[in-house]
C-alpha cells in the first residue's frame, strides 16, 4: 500500500500551550507548520489549568510601575532549582520570557492580566517579590473561534459550577459576595443568564476563562495563521535518517501518514501522568506508581517521552520533583465517574485546617499547594497511605465552600451522601468517623483557635 505523505517546515505534536505557542511563533517567522494532536478535542491539560503564567520583568508589570530588581529573579530560580540550576537556560528563560509576552499580547489574541498582588509561591525567598511576575489569561469570548469552539477541550468540571469555570479574583469575589451586595447579586445573575444562554444555544458556557480561555485565545491564533491542526491524529513515531529526526508517523482517520519536517519536529505531548511505570521510575517516594491521583486528562500517557526516547533521548531521573504536586480529593461525579478535585486555594481560607490521619496539623495550609504536598508526605512516612484531612465548620463550609462543595446556596447533600464530606456535630463525633482519637482533634482545634484569636 502506498503511504501518503505531507511535508512541511515544523511539525508540532501537541495542541497544548506549548505546542500552540511554538506554532504560532513559527509560523510567524514565514514557516509552513503542522499541528497534531492524539485527541478529537484541542487543548490539552492547558484548558483545563487556571491559565496563569510566571515571568519576571514584563511590559505588563513594567506599565503598572514594578520593576524588576536587577537580578532578584535569577537570584530566585537559583533559589527554588537548588541543585538543578542551569544558569544557561534560566538566562535564556528571563531573557525571551518578556519578549515572548509582548509577541503574543501584540500579534496575537493573547491578553493577560497582571494584579498587582499575586505573591511569587516563595516571596520570602531571596529574589521573592510579593507581586509582579503572575499573570492569568483574560477571558475570552468563545464566539470568535466559530464553530470551532465545538473543538475546544472542556474545563475541569471539578472547577466549574453549572459548568461555569470563574474567572480569577473579581469575579470570584462577586461570587462569594453574591447575597451579601447589590452589585455582586447583579454581577452573578447576569453572569449565570449569560452561561445558561450560551449553554442552550451552543451545548457549552462561552466565556472562556483561565486556561480555558489560553487554549481558546492560542487556537485562534494558529486560525489566524491559517495553521492546519489534526486533530484525533497521534504519531506513532519518529522517522529518523541520517541520525536526525526528519518527521512523524502521524495516524489520520485510521491511516498512516508520513509527515516530513523540513525544519523540525517539536514535541509538546504534555506530561505523563497517566504513564504508572514513569511515575514509579521518577517518585521515590511513591513505589506502585499508583499513589497520586490527576486532574490532568487521563490520556497524558508520557508518549513525548517514549517518542524520545526511541530516538536516543534520555530522560533525566535525578530531578529531585518530577512533577508539581497539588492536594486533591478524589469524588464521584453525578454520572459515576471519578473526578479529581485540585485543592489549589480553599485551603487557605479562614476558618480552614488541615490536620493529617492522626489529627495533628502538619503544615501551613496557606503555602503553595506544591509545599503542601510534601509537608504530607513527610507526616505520613511509614504510613501504608499519604492523606490528610481538611476541617472546617459548618459557617466556613457554607461561606466559601472546600473542593467539590461549593458555597450557600448550592446543596451539600450529595456530597454527605456519598462519603466525599464527613460531617459531626462535635469534634469528637467528627473525630471519631475519621478514625482520630477525639482528644488529640479537640486538642490540634483548641490550640489553632488559640492562635487564631491572637
Ligand atoms: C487543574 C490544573 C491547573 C493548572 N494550572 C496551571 C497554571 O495556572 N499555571 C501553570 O503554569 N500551570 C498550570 N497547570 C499545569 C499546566 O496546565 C501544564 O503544565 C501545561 O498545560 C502543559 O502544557 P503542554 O502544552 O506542555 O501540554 P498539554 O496541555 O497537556 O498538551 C499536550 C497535548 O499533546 C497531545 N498528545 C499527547 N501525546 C500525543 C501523541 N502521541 N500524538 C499527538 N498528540 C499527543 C495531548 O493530547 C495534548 O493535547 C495546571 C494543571 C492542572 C491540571
Amino acid at each position: 500500500m502506498s503511504q501518503e505523505t505531507q511535508a512541511v517546515d515544523v511539525l508540532v505534536i501537541g495542541t497544548g500551550a506549548s505546542g500552540m505557542a511554538t506554532a504560532v511563533t513559527a509560523a510567524a517567522q514565514g514557516l509552513q507548520v503542522l499541528v497534531v494532536d492524539k485527541q478529537p478535542q484541542f487543548g490539552g491539560t492547558t484548558a483545563r489549568s487556571g491559565g496563569w503564567l510566571w515571568i519576571p520583568g514584563t511590559h505588563l508589570a513594567k506599565e503598572q510601575g514594578i520593576e524588576e530588581p536587577p537580578g532578584a529573579a535569577k537570584a530566585y530560580l537559583k533559589h527554588e532549582a537548588t541543585t538543578h540550576y542551569d544558569e544557561r537556560r534560566v538566562d535564556a528563560f528571563l531573557e525571551n520570557g518578556p519578549k515572548a509576552i509582548e509577541f503574543f499580547t501584540s500579534q496575537t489574541p493573547l491578553r493577560f492580566d497582571l494584579p498587582p498582588v499575586f505573591p511569587d509561591y516563595h516571596a520570602e525567598a531571596p529574589g521573592g517579590l510579593p507581586g509582579g511576575r503572575s499573570m492569568v489569561t483574560r477571558p475570552y469570548d468563545g464566539r470568535e473561534l466559530g464553530p470551532r469552539i465545538k473543538l475546544l477541550a472542556p474545563p475541569l468540571p471539578e472547577l466549574t459550577v453549572f459548568g461555569m469555570m470563574l474567572g480569577s479574583g473579581p469575579e470570584i469575589r462577586h461570587f462569594m459576595r453574591v447575597f451579601k451586595s447589590p452589585t455582586s447579586f447583579w454581577y452573578v445573575t447576569k453572569r449565570l443568564t449569560r452561561h445558561f444562554f450560551d449553554v442552550l444555544i451552543h451545548g457549552r458556557g462561552m466565556t472562556l476563562t483561565n486556561g480555558n480561555a489560553l487554549a481558546g485565545r492560542l487556537a485562534k491564533a494558529a486560525m489566524d495563521r491559517d495553521i492546519p491542526v489534526w486533530l484525533s491524529s497521534p504519531v506513532k513515531q519518529l522517522l529518523v535518517e541520517g541520525g536526525a529526526v526528519t518527521g512523524a508517523l502521524v495516524e489520520r482517520e485510521g491511516r498512516p501518514v508520513r509527515v516530513v519536517a523540513r525544519r523540525g519536529v517539536v514535541l509538546a505531548a504534555g506530561g505523563f501522568p497517566y504513564d504508572v511505570e514513569r511515575r514509579q521510575q521518577l517518585f521515590p517516594h511513591a513505589p506502585t506508581g499508583r499513589e497520586h491521583f490527576s486532574p490532568s486528562p487521563s490520556t497524558n500517557t508520557g508518549d513525548g517521552l517514549r517518542l524520545a526516547e526511541a530516538v536516543g533521548g534520555r530522560v533525566d531521573g535525578t530531578i529531585p520533583h518530577a512533577a508539581a504536586w497539588v492536594p486533591a480529593s478524589v469524588t464521584t461525579r453525578p454520572d459515576g465517574s471519578a473526578g479529581v478535585m485540585p485543592h489549589f486555594i480553599d485551603r487557605a481560607k479562614p476558618g480552614v485546617i488541615a490536620v493529617n490521619p492522626e489529627g495533628r496539623r502538619f503544615t501551613n495550609e496557606g503555602n503553595s499547594y506544591h509545599d503542601f504536598v510534601q509537608a504530607m508526605v513527610k507526616t505520613c512516612e511509614g504510613r501504608p497511605e499519604v492523606f490528610a484531612w481538611l476541617l472546617c465548620d459548618h459557617k466556613a463550609l457554607r461561606s466559601y465552600g472546600l473542593g467539590c462543595v461549593a458555597p450557600a446556596p448550592l446543596p451539600i447533600g450529595r456530597h454527605l451522601r456519598n462519603g466525599y464530606l464527613k460531617s459531626g456535630a462535635s469534634l469528637a463525633e467528627l473525630a471519631t468517623q475519621l478514625g482520630i482519637a477525639p482528644a488529640t482533634l479537640e486538642q490540634t482545634v483548641a490550640e489553632f483557635n488559640r492562635h487564631a484569636a491572637k
